[in-house]
């Protein structure tokens, strides 16, 4: 019994410290849109795209004078490659997100997209060029393709399923008793975490943007089910700019760089390799990760022989 006790009791703690990481960053998305404090400048222009490089120039915020949140935090993602910040909750790292989308104003510093100021272009050109994957995705109580579509409304039925093929959800939606028609939301079929992610996945493949900014599901997902999101994660930061808040390392294995962030201030930044070679702050989350993961799946082959 024991040995079924141990890892249970480690995950339930996992699991606990996971579930207060959350953020639903489309909400507070939602709820930022109408954030009076940031304005457009009186003769803002709208973001002129290029590549989609993005880089972050000394950056001070804090969300109250008395605690500041992030500590001059300069790094660059060049455009078509992918970028994933790692660290403990609360270290700031859905903060540089949020400041990407200009959901908040700066403090100090610069954050520019393709050699542009943010501050200085329009919020609406900023956000139609960003496409954000968030952890708990909001669903419409509408159908499952109403809330694909929602990506682009103008898309057609094709695309909707291409897109939805990519996502890893294609399948899934086949098997509902409607399927594409089936009601979604919470007043239809209720989905899980991995399932309403990967209608996001859908969605932003739909939208297409240039910069893509991933809030990886933190929640605890059967091997089958990451495995799937991951796949669909790949298929949609191909060739483009991406900023991934990753709470499982092995998310980051395959990224161009990995910042490590330590109460707002970027204290290691490498590939995997540099800096699991270099036995940091990073090699040790790392072996505690993997720690995790080993509870996890002998707890779900333990279930699955039940
Ligand atoms: P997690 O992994 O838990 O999501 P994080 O690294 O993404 O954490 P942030 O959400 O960026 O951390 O938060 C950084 C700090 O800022 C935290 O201490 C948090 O309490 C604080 N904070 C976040 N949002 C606000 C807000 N709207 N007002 C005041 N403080 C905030």
């Amino acid at each position: 019994l024991i040995q079924i006790y141990m890892p249970l009791n480690f995950l339930g703690f996992v699991y606990r410290e996971i579930k207060q990481s959350l953020t639903d960053m489309e909400k507070m998305f939602d709820v930022i849109k109408t954030n009076p404090d940031v304005k457009d400048e009186l003769n803002a222009e709208p973001l002129k795209i290029k590549g989609g490089t993005v880089s972050f120039k000394d950056v001070s915020f804090h969300y109250n004078p008395a605690r500041q949140i992030l500590k001059g935090i300069s790094f660059e993602v060049p455009a078509g490659t992918t970028t994933a910040i790692v660290g403990a909750s609360g270290a700031g790292k859905s903060t540089i997100s949020r400041i990407l989308f200009r959901f908040y104003d700066i403090t100090g510093g610069s954050v520019e997209i393709d050699g542009q100021n943010i501050a200085a272009v329009t919020q609406q050109s900023i956000r139609s060029h960003v496409g954000v994957v968030p952890q708990d995705t909001v669903l419409f109580n509408d159908n499952i393709r109403y809330n694909i579509r929602y990506g682009r409304p103008d898309a057609t039925d094709a695309e909707v399923e291409e897109a939805a093929r990519l996502a890893q959800i294609h399948d899934f939606i086949l098997g509902l008793p409607e399927g594409y028609e089936t009601e979604v939301g919470e007043r239809g079929l209720k989905l899980s975490g991995g399932e309403k992610q990967r209608v996001a996945i859908a969605r932003t493949i739909l939208k297409n943007p240039e910069i893509l900014l991933l809030d990886e599901a933190t929640s605890a997902l059967d091997s089958h089910t990451e495995r799937g999101i991951q796949k669909a994660l790949e298929q949609i930061s191909k060739g483009r700019t991406t900023l991934v808040i990753a709470h499982r390392l092995s998310t980051v294995v395959n990224a161009n760089e990995i910042l490590v962030l330590d109460k707002g201030a970027i204290i290691e930044h490498g590939t995997h390799d540099v800096l699991l070679e270099k036995g940091g702050a990073y090699h040790a989350m790392w072996h505690r990760q993997q720690q995790a993961t080993e509870a996890a799946e002998k707890l779900e082959e333990l279930t699955e022989e039940e």
